[in-house]
């Protein structure tokens, strides 16, 4: 018997092959969901949703910044999965800048990613789990908002992901009485195509002396919160952000 089945699930930003969303993706649907992996690209997504076990996935495009295609790629999921009830906001970029390099355009392309998409997914299933009283809503948020930045993550980063610290628990506490659940994850260092290729050896040494566990995280670690988080293991757990981090911040 899976943690999750009968339950459907949207994990945006999940095609990336050994990316944090695709890992949620396939423990999902190895725990029984049927999931759609929303991506920029429409093939990628597909394909990606394609190579998870089980049978009924679907990969559907969609730019989370943009508000339209949030509501529009929602109603599509609803059509194909006649109900949804978890959302993973995933998606997220970032970029290796220190605070006087921000410029306009690169603070507007972190912040609507990972904060604005955030907002505007949710925005778009809010009422139909309000109508079903029921969900599970978590946000990737990063280990960048709790201690300012990170390896790659610039300040902006640092700010757009401790917004969605603070957006997740005003949610929380405004859909509480609609059983609607609200967490948030805070991944350490985890290897994936984000930080893929980008290590120099002094790099890694610093990273892992950081990091009390004296290893990486994998996707998979974060994937196995997440799937705590959606099901009904954490069903009285809301509003709290979980550090997957190997114990970085102890
Ligand atoms: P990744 O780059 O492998 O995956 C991110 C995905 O988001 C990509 O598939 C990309 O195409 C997609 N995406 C980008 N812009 C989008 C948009 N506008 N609309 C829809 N999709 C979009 O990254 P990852 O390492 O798997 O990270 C996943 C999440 O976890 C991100 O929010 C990231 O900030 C966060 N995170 C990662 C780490 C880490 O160490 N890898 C640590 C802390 C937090």
């Amino acid at each position: 018997m899976g943690l999750l089945d009968g339950k459907t699930a949207i994990i945006t930003g999940a095609a990336s092959p050994r990316g944090l969303g695709k890992a949620s993706a396939r423990l999902f649907a190895e725990h029984g969901a049927r999931v759609a992996i929303l991506d920029l690209d429409a093939a990628q997504s597909e394909a990606a949703a394609a190579d998870l076990p089980g049978a009924g996935h679907i990969g559907l495009a969609c730019d989370v910044t943009d508000k339209w295609a949030c509501i529009d790629t929602v109603a599509a999921v609803l059509d194909a999965f006649g109900q949804v009830d978890i959302l993973i906001n995933n998606a997220g970029i970032t970029q290796p800048l220190k605070v006087m390099e921000i410029e306009p355009g690169n603070y507007d392309a972190v912040l609507d990613v990972n904060l604005r998409g955030t907002l505007y997914m949710s925005q778009a299933l809010i009422p139909h789990l309000r109508e079903r009283n029921t969900g599970a809503i978590v946000n990737m948020s990063s280990v960048s908002a709790q201690r300012g930045g990170g390896i790659f993550g610039g300040p902006h980063y640092s700010a757009a992901k401790a917004g969605i610290l603070g957006l997740t628990k005003a949610m929380a506490r405004e859909l509480a009485p609609d059983g609607i659940r609200v967490n948030a994850i805070c991944p350490g260092f985890i290897a994936t195509d984000i930080t893929a290729g980008k290590l120099t050896p002094e790099m890694k040494v610093t990273i892992l002396d950081g990091i009390p566990m004296g290893r990486a995280g994998e996707a998979s670690d974060v994937a196995g919160c997440a799937l705590f988080l959606a099901s009904d293991l954490s069903a009285y757990v809301t509003g709290s952000e979980v550090d997957v981090n190997g114990g970085s911040l102890i």
